[in-house]
């Protein structure tokens, strides 16, 4: 029995490369199974609502988000929108998507 972490359908079959879900329509592997920790630059695991700083300069359009910048209350992204896969608050912006490897846990 192949079970479904998205829908915990009991239906998932194999394809050779990867698990599929009948029901939901969810992909997985084992690798992604493994993945499901976030670390941070320093290899911190990331929880949701853990407040981060952001270690490198980033360029947000015409505006730069400076390195030490904190982001809080951060949320981990089930699909990440553009490789970024996390989402916190910073004070003055507001939501905002970050990349695990461009923060540090406080
Ligand atoms: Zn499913």
């Amino acid at each position: 029995m192949i079970q479904c972490p998205k829908c915990q359908s009991e239906y998932g079959y194999s394809d050779g490369m990867a698990y599929n879900c009948p029901e939901c329509g969810h992909m997985w592997t084992d690798h992604s199974l493994e993945e499901e920790k976030v670390l941070d630059a320093v290899g911190n695991e990331l929880k949701e609502g853990d407040d981060v700083t952001i270690i490198r300069d980033l360029k947000m359009g015409k505006d730069t988000l400076k390195r030490g910048t904190r982001a809080k209350n951060i949320r981990i992204l089930d699909e990440p929108k553009n490789g970024h896969d996390l989402e916190g608050r910073v004070d003055g912006v507001g939501a905002l998507y970050l990349k695990s490897e461009v923060v540090k846990k406080m």
